[in-house]
Order: structure tokens, then sequence, then C-alpha cells
């Protein structure tokens, strides 16, 4: 395999926390790269509407934030290459990123990859995904114009995301396995005012039903221990994330639920690597924690580095 250019920071993920080291890296000099297997942008390209990112007061859509970032990026020089990471070599001064076809020489690897939607995993999940499952309200949205949907899941994401889709379906149910939703305050307050909104309280999907096409669900309601099928024609499942940990899990500690430890200088436990954004064990999720994570890595290596410069 061909041994390629040298670059001071590889960032693997080019997300928000990616996009973020890479403006602070290059800037700061650094000969920069980030590597991408999918679309630049990460997660927060699937949200509608960011309303909470200090200074865009007018709403933008996630997909417009990241390519500002990624534009951004690439002013200060950064390098973006759709490849996709299969190892990673972490001595600590003979680093490699390794793709399916070539190797490269890094200095310093800021591990940025995220986390994926988490799936139900109940019988017809996988049949339908794609026929009327979906994980992703943005993309899919504008398929279910008046048409009945359910949005599984109490959290910030599902509960967003049932009213994005009230823009467009006639009826939204909410399906919470609880009876408390787990989104913040102001915008649970905004479902409960949607006349759109249902929302069906103690209950979890036991099985996806239909033909060709989603139908049905079936529920069941944990007070009442009754079974019951729900008619519609989607369902958009928001029941959490799991980090994409894999080319690092054995080398660094994690938590319980596989999320990356760091300290606060974004560094794991081996030299010259860091992690940062929905990867990396945190209490709160947006893009701005992910993009100050990338900030902080960034900054944190070229520190290393120059502290180190003469072991290379
Ligand atoms: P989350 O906060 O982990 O919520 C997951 C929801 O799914 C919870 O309500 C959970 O129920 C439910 N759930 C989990 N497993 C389930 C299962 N097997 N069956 C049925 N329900 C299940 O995940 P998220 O909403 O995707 O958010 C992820 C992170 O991103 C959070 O930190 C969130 O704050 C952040 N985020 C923020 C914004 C924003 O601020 N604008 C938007 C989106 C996401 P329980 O409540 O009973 O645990």
């Amino acid at each position: 395999m061909e041994n390629k250019t040298e670059y001071d920071v590889a960032i693997i993920g080019g997300g928000s926390a990616g996009l973020s080291a890479a403006i602070y890296a290059s800037r700061g000099g650094m000969n920069t790269v980030i590597f991408e297997k999918a679309l630049i942008g990460g997660q927060i390209t699937t949200t509608a509407d960011v309303e909470n990112y200090p200074g865009f007061e007018e709403n933008m859509s996630g997909f417009d934030i990241a390519d500002k970032m990624r534009r951004h990026a690439e002013k200060f020089g950064t390098e973006i290459k759709q490849e996709n990471i299969t190892a990673i070599h972490m001595d600590d001064f003979e680093k490699y990123v390794e793709t399916n076809s070539n190797k490269y020489k890094v200095k310093s690897i800021i591990v940025a990859t995220g986390a994926n939607p988490s799936k139900l995993d109940v019988p017809g999940e996988a049949k339908y995904t794609g026929r009327g499952v979906s994980y992703c309200a943005t993309c899919d949205g504008a398929l279910y114009r008046d048409k009945i949907v359910a949005v599984i899941g109490g959290g910030d994401s599902a509960v967003e995301e049932a009213i994005f889709l009230t823009k467009f379906a006639k009826k939204v149910y909410i399906i919470h396995r609880r009876d408390e939703l787990r989104a913040v305050k102001l915008i649970q307050k905004r479902a409960f005012e949607n006349d759109k909104i249902e929302i069906i309280w103690n209950s979890i999907v036991k099985e996806v039903k239909g033909g060709d096409f989603i139908e049905k669900i079936e529920l069941y309601n944990k007070k009442t221990k009754k079974i019951r099928n729900l008619e519609l024609n989607g369902i958009f499942i928001y029941v959490g994330i799991i980090p994409n940990n894999e080319l690092i899990k054995s080398a660094v500690k994690l938590d319980s639920q596989g999320f990356i430890l760091t300290d606060e200088t974004m560094s794991t436990k081996i030299p010259g690597l860091y992690a940062a954004g929905d990867v990396v064990h945190k209490v709160l999720r947006q893009v701005i924690t992910a993009a100050s994570d990338g900030a902080i890595a960034a900054f944190s290596a070229e520190k290393w580095i120059e502290e180190n410069k003469d072991k290379f």
C-alpha cells in the first residue's frame, strides 16, 4: 500500500466537530485533512431548522450551517478527502490512517466520527426501512404530505422532528414509552400546542406491519398491558444515538454506552489522539458543543505537535 503525504492533523469525520477542528487547525498553520466517508456535514444536515446556534437568530437549516463550516475550513486550507478510514495506527510519534487503498502518515489524529441513530430492533423495522420506516424527517418528511405518521421517542430529536413533520402530514403521533417527555420544556410546549400532534404515552412498538409498504404498527401499552394496532403511512424513529467508536474503541476509555472518555483538552489516553463531538461522552449534544470540542481538540493537537516537534 502506498504511503502518502504527511499531515499534521488528520480529522476523521466531517460533521460539526470535525469541521470546527479543521477551521482551528488549518488557521493555526497545521497541514490539515478531513476524511469523510459520506457527505460533509454529518448529523446536522438532517436537521431542518437550527434555532439555537448563537448568532443565527434567523433559523438556518443544518445543511446550510454545515456548508458554511466546510467553506470556512477550506478557506484556511483544509483538504477534504472522501475516503473511508478503515484503520488507524496510533503509536505516539508514528501515526497512520489507512483507507482501503491509501496509507497517510500523520502527526496527530482527531476522531470526530459522530453517532448514528439507534434502531428499535423490532420485527418489520428492517423490512420497511425505506418503505415507511425512516430515521430522517428532514430527508423523507415531504413524502408524507396529508398522510398519517408517527414519531417514536420522547427526546429532543423526536419532539422537534414531530413538529417539523406537521408541515406535511395531516396527523403526527408521538409514541413514547413513558408518561413524560425527555425533550426540553420549550419544545414540549410547542408539541402540546400543536393540533396535529397526538401523544401516545406509555407505549412501545412491538412490530411494524404492512404489505409492500408499512400499514400499521403494533403498540403495547405498558400501563394497561393492552395491544393496539395503529394504522399509519410512515414512522420516524428517534430513540437515541449510538457512537461510531469502532476505529479506536479497543484503545481508549469508553463510558458504559460506548462514548469516548476524554479530558478537558479532548485528549484520549493516547498522546496525540483526540476525540470530539457526538462520539464523546458529554452532557449536551448540540452543534455548539460539537464545534467547541473540535476547537479544543485542534488547539490541543497543535500544542502537542509543537511541544514534540523534534520527535516526529
Ligand atoms: P435521547 O435524548 O437519548 O432520547 C431518546 C428517546 O428515545 C428517549 O425519550 C427515550 O426514552 C426513547 N427511547 C430510547 N430507546 C427506546 C426504545 N428502545 N424504544 C422506545 N423509546 C426509546 O436522543 P435524541 O433525542 O436523539 O437526542 C440525542 C442528543 O442530541 C441529546 O443529547 C439531545 O439533547 C441532543 N439534541 C438536541 C437538539 C436540540 O437541542 N435542538 C435536537 C436534537 C438532539 P426515555 O425518555 O424513556 O429514556
